[in-house]
Parts: structure tokens; C-alpha cells; sequence
């Protein structure tokens, strides 16, 4: 047992051990698409516990990194040109867009500008900062997955103070694995799915993963035993052809999820075909609000600052490979940027900018190496 290894729990090195014992021999790619997994595998060490011929591949698992620059754009507009305060979880406020020197590309620029900008943890606070500031429009700009949208949700369908609007921009994580899996080069043999979207979704949306496209799937949480339970889990169905979706978080994911929280959702927003950032559109993939909730929304409350032309593919920052880190198609260290140009302190890109971001994370682990060099269009160990 390495140093690595001895810092394990002993449900994590048994898993190791098991995981070692199948002896699996071909190459193999694991992708997990959850912000908080990539940060355990990537603090744990476990890239470099597992055999060489594993690799464990970061996804589409970071909202605010496809969180498209148009919605960006709208809430700097918004906050410069309305008499409202806006409101944004901490991540969002550091993320560029693409705009002429002179003009604010964040919302943390647009704050320095005099925008009433404020970060906040929880959809509580920014209900708190509407009744502080009443009769002044709060403005909650709201972007995450099921998880973030849900609690979204939740805070319309309760009831929310007439100067609370939210301007919108839900994801649903599964439309991107199935466009991956439909694709002519998923890139994956095998899934990690996310433990926190199955809390919320119920695990059932996975199914599609090894009834539709035979590839083996795992719900996994965040600890190290539960995610190298899940690789061994899903190795061990490649190693036999067995195939099912297992759960190896069962102590918080339940069949079905959250029927509440699933409710809410379905009664505040509706799904509908959204654009990611660097991505393009991606069908069935969005949540916005149903024309009931017409008078928290935002984007009716206020005229459009949208622009268009941001809806392009590919409006990532110059030079910057996000999008395709964000796919699983290179690792983050194969940007030419990563760690010359791009660091945590001077981010170029939004993969570097979030907390669920995969080039953040690996830089915050201890990636330092650039391999711009040795990228190609399949991804190589990092
Ligand atoms: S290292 Fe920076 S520039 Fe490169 S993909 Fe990541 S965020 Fe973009």
C-alpha cells in the first residue's frame, strides 16, 4: 500500500483490491459527469491508484461551465441597465464572456462598474435580500443542474416575495450523456452517475445508459469507498457482459427520488431544448419557467438584452478548450492554455472559473504539467 493508499478508508482500499483483483487488461474509460466526483477522484488520488489501463474521464458535470454566454451576457445587461439588484451563486460572478475591451465581460466587472451585483448560497437568500430591498426588483440569476434547479423550483411553487423575478438557465445532465452516447465517438465504456442528480431525479434516468446503448452504469456518491465501488461495479459488467444500472449510493438515492422535489419542478418549469455553452443545442436539456410563474420571470419582466450572434457554437473565450473538456474529449491539462495563460487566478475560461469546473479542480490537486503537446482527438492519460 502506497502513501496515497494508507489515507484511504478500509471500504476504499478493499474496493482497490477488488477493482485490482478483476484484472482487467483491456483499455478502459470510465466517465463520472459530476463536479463533486471529479474533485474526490481527483483529491483522492484515484487516478493513479487503479491500474494504468483505467482511465477515469471528467464530463459534462459542470453547470456553470455550459451555462451559455448569451444568459451571461443578459444578467450583466440587466444589472448595468435596470434599477434592480442581482443576485448569482459566488461561481457565476467570475465567468468571461466575450465582449469589446471597454464593456464589462463579468458580472463581477459589471459590480465594478456600480451594478447592484451580490453573490449568495441558497435560493433562501436571495428571497431574504427581495423582502430587504422592497419594492426594488431582485433579480435571481439561477444556473445549475437538477440539483441547483430544484430548490429553484421549490422557492417559486412556496411562494416568493412580487419583486423576486429569476432569469433562468437549468440544465438536465442526462441529454448530455445521451447526445455523447449517440454520437459517431462517445468516448466512454462505462458511466458514473452523478449520486446528487439521482437524489433528486431518482436513478431511473440512467436506465437509458445500459437499456439503450449496453454501456454499464453506476450511481455512485462522493466519498472514495462509494466511487471505486462504482468502478468496480461497472468493470466487473464489462468483464463479465453482465449489464444493469446499479446504485452504490443507496443510503441516499432511492428509486424515484424526490417525488416532492420532482413535482415542483414539473409545476414551476418546463423542459425544453437548450443551448450549452461551446456545445450547441442539446434536445430536452433546459428548464424554463412555465407561463404560470410569468411574473417571476425575468426574461418577460424585463425586455430582452439576449444577443443572437452569442448563440453560435463554439463562443468559448479564445483559444480556450473547455467545451471539449467539458465532452470528456481531452482532459483539461491538454488545453494549450491550462496553467500558462489559465490559472485559477487569472481564468480564462469558465472550466477554470467553478468550483465544479474539471481544469480548476485538477489545477487545485496538484495538475501542473501542461500536455498541450501530446493531445489528440481521443483523449490520452494524463
Ligand atoms: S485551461 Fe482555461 S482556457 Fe483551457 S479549457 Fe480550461 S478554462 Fe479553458
Amino acid at each position: 500500500m502506497d502513501r496515497q493508499e494508507s489515507g484511504m478508508s478500509r471500504d476504499a482500499a478493499a474496493w482497490l483490491a477488488a477493482l485490482r483483483d478483476l484484472e482487467i487488461e483491456k483499455p478502459l474509460r470510465i466517465m463520472n459527469v459530476c463536479g463533486g466526483h471529479e474533485r474526490s477522484i481527483s483529491l483522492a488520488g484515484l487516478r493513479k491508484a487503479i491500474p494504468d489501463n483505467i482511465e477515469l474521464i471528467p464530463g459534462p458535470g459542470c453547470p456553470v461551465c455550459v451555462c451559455p454566454e448569451e444568459d451571461v451576457y443578459e444578467a450583466i445587461q440587466i444589472a448595468l441597465h435596470e434599477d434592480v439588484v442581482l443576485v448569482a451563486f459566488g461561481d457565476m460572478l467570475r465567468v468571461p464572456v466575450n465582449v469589446p475591451k471597454r464593456e464589462p465581460r463579468s458580472l463581477e466587472q459589471a459590480r465594478a462598474a456600480g451594478a447592484d451585483i451580490r453573490p449568495i448560497a441558497s435560493p433562501r437568500e436571495a428571497v431574504d435580500i427581495a423582502l430587504a430591498v422592497a419594492p426594488r426588483i431582485v433579480v435571481f440569476f439561477a444556473a445549475g443542474f437538477e440539483t441547483t434547479t430544484a430548490p429553484v423550483a421549490a422557492m417559486l411553487d412556496e411562494g416568493v416575495p412580487d419583486n423576486l423575478v429569476v432569469l433562468l438557465s437549468g440544465r438536465l445532465t442526462w441529454p448530455a450523456v445521451a447526445m455523447l452516447l449517440e454520437s459517431e465517438s462517445p468516448g466512454l465504456d462505462a458511466l458514473i452517475a452523478p449520486g446528487h442528480v439521482s437524489t433528486v431525479m431518482g436513478p431511473e434516468e440512467w436506465e437509458f445508459v445500459v437499456t439503450r446503448h449496453g454501456i454499464p452504469a453506476a450511481v455512485a456518491g462522493f466519498r472514495p469507498d462509494t466511487l471505486l465501488a462504482a468502478m468496480y461495479s461497472v468493470l466487473e459488467q464489462l468483464k463479465t457482459g453482465r449489464r444493469s444500472l446499479d446504485n452504490c449510493y443507496p443510503e441516499v438515492v432511492r428509486a424515484g427520488g424526490n417525488p416532492r422535489a420532482r413535482q415542483q419542478l414539473d409545476s414551476v418549469m418546463e423542459v425544453y431544448d437548450a443551448n450549452w455553452r461551446g456545445v450547441g443545442t442539446i434536445p430536452a436539456s433546459g428548464y424554463r419557467l412555465r407561463e404560470s410563474f410569468a411574473a417571476h420571470d425575468a426574461r418577460r419582466v424585463f425586455r430582452s438584452y439576449a444577443d443572437d450572434s452569442r448563440k453560435r457554437v463554439g463562443e468559448m473565450p479564445p483559444g480556450c478548450d473547455c467545451a471539449r473538456v467539458v465532452l470528456g474529449k481531452i482532459y483539461p491539462n491538454q488545453c494549450r492554455l491550462y496553467g500558462v495563460a489559465c490559472t485559477p487566478r487569472k481564468p480564462i475560461g469558465p472550466c477554470m472559473v467553478s468550483d465544479e469546473g474539471a481544469c480548476r479542480i485538477w489545477w487545485s490537486s496538484g495538475y501542473r504539467e501542461n500536455l498541450w503537446e501530446d493531445r489528440g482527438e481521443a483523449v490520452s492519460r494524463a
